[in-house]
């Protein structure tokens, strides 16, 4: 990948994760970025972790880099834009899903049509949508909630069409937060038939977060889990522990995760620790220069090599889950 994995973590692969990790991975959170998908005024370059990658983010450079960075194993993805009212949200899910490798999802903003959302994803083979708090309708003077991400009849299509929406909840209090809880059930428990993946185990990356509010989830079916960018052990313990594990989807951010550092919890809270300044969450930039990083995604996969799952558990979680899940939505609505 253009010398971007180092040869220390060519030996940190070697010796950590080679032999250990299962030959195929699905990541089911991936941000793939398209330039031509953004106006020329307010274009990419404003997005850091993009530069790397030459200021976007192709399927094709996905594979590039994984075939560095965990080389022989076999990838998959679930792909969505980069969330943003700027964004041409059409144009964005239109980067090449196959529904065999590449599986894709197209942005949502509650102030896109029905119509207009399920011609995308007719279009263009997709297996759901990806809303986000700043695609959410605003109303003036008070925060966005979750029930804001989508429009009552945008519900009712994901219900009628069994599509997944990839959620990541909003507000500060996150998992712990009772409204937000209140309305991931509302949704689990009146569009059934739909799926909602909440990314980042309901941006759980401190303990006290995942602590019992995950349990509260186990009666919908239809609620699931992904892990992206959560390199806590303590976390990932607890939700294998209390959760079913088929609901729990590896899920990374890429191309975040392939940045360097780790995730701190400190005091009730978290706190990227980097050796460069990206623009992300909470921050703290370490220049001591003393600390050697890897990136996020090999931090990722310690702290679930870890937990050492059983082996059936841990294929599953890394590639069976989200396959299945992926491979299914998309045989309902596409056909084979
Ligand atoms: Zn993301």
């Amino acid at each position: 990948m253009n010398g971007i994995v180092t040869d220390y973590e060519r030996q940190v692969f070697a010796e950590e994760f080679s032999g250990r990790v299962p030959r195929k991975i699905f990541d089911s959170h991936v941000h793939i970025v398209l330039r031509r998908s953004y106006p020329a005024d307010r274009g990419t370059e404003s997005i850091d972790y993009l530069a790397p990658h030459g200021g976007e983010f192709s399927v094709q450079r996905f594979f590039e880099v994984y075939e560095e960075l965990l080389p022989g194993v076999e990838m998959s993805l679930a792909g969505f834009g980069m969330p943003a009212m700027h964004v041409d949200r059409s144009d964005a899910a239109d980067f090449g899903t196959d529904n065999e490798r590449v599986f894709g999802l197209r942005l949502l903003s509650a102030y896109d049509t029905v119509e207009q959302i399920e011609a995308d994803i007719r279009k263009h083979r997709l297996a759901g949508v990806k809303p986000y708090a700043n695609m959410a309708l605003k109303t003036p003077g008070r925060e966005v909630e979750l029930l804001d991400f989508f429009t009552p009849e945008q519900l009712e299509m994901l219900n009628r069409l069994k599509l997944i929406a990839v959620v990541h909840i909003p507000r500060a209090m996150r998992l712990e937060d009772p409204l937000n809880r209140k309305q991931m059930k509302y949704l689990c428990e009146k569009y059934p038939d739909a799926t909602f993946v909440f990314a980042h185990i309901g941006r759980a990356y401190y303990q006290r977060c995942a602590t019992k509010y995950v349990d509260e989830f186990v009666e919908f079916p239809n609620a699931y889990w992904d892990t992206a960018m959560i390199n806590h052990e303590g976390v990932l313990r607890y939700t294998f522990d209390h959760f079913p594990a088929e609901r729990i989807l590896f899920g990374t951010d890429a191309p975040i995760s392939f940045i360097r550092g780790k995730s701190v919890e400190i005091n009730h809270q978290y706190a990227y620790v980097m050796p460069e300044n990206y623009d992300f969450g909470t921050t703290l930039i370490d220049t001591t220069g003393k600390i050697r990083y890897v990136p996020f995604l090999y931090e990722q996969l310690r702290s679930v090599l870890a937990l050492d799952l059983p082996r059936r558990t841990l294929e599953d979680f890394f590639f069976g889950s989200a396959h299945r899940l992926y491979t299914t939505t998309v045989e309902r609505i596409h056909g084979k």
